[in-house]
């Protein structure tokens, strides 16, 4: 069973940052996972940014994944749909404002997307659950990355690591589900 604590709800744990719903310029759906749109619905007003490919998917998941996209399929509302006109649909690499650009990934899901965000030491990429831990990213001397054992195409996520191999972003990578990105309280360090 998953359980959300108050302290988790999007408000409550945005304020924690210092940070209100209304304050935000605009949202990055990496993928449409239900833990990871899972607060669309509040977010009223605001573009949220997802790709094309992800919501085709999530409209019509392969059945290994109507859980996973809360699909209509198995009798559930996936929580993006309760605010769809929020949704800003981009197809490919995009850069929405200057210094922040999706980055195409597929691997994790169909239509994942990166966000590569410019720094004053260069462009840091926010993985989400493309990348899940830093060993991912490193590789074990065997593999140069390893593949994330979540994903719908080990192939999709090969390509996808050659794409980011072009961007030679060394060790400016941020996984989606590892406590060493709590090692720095800001990037860049
Ligand atoms: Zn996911």
């Amino acid at each position: 069973m998953v359980l959300q604590t108050e302290e988790m709800k999007l408000p409550n744990a945005l304020r924690k940052c210092g940070v209100n719903i209304e304050d935000l310029d605009f949202v990055i759906n990496t993928h449409l996972h239900w833990d990871h749109c899972f607060g669309n619905p509040l977010i009223r007003g605001k573009k949220i940014f997802v790709q094309k490919k992800e919501v085709e998917f999530a409209e019509n998941p392969l059945p290994t994944y109507y859980l996973t996209y809360e699909s209509s399929h198995v009798n559930m509302t996936p929580q993006w749909t309760y605010n769809r006109e929020g949704l800003e649909i981009v197809d490919g690499d995009t850069s929405i404002v200057p210094g922040i650009e999706l980055i195409l990934l597929p691997g994790h899901s169909p239509g994942f997307q990166g966000v590569l965000v410019e720094t004053t030491k260069g462009k840091y990429l926010l993985a989400g659950d493309f990348i899940g831990q830093m060993e991912n990213w490193t590789g074990n001397g065997i593999h140069k990355h390893i593949i994330p054992a979540s994903n719908v195409s080990q192939f999709d996520c090969y390509k996808s690591f050659e794409k980011l191999d072009m961007l030679d972003l060394a060790d400016r990578v941020l996984p989606g589900h590892d406590m060493i990105v709590f090692e720095h309280e800001i990037y860049p360090y």
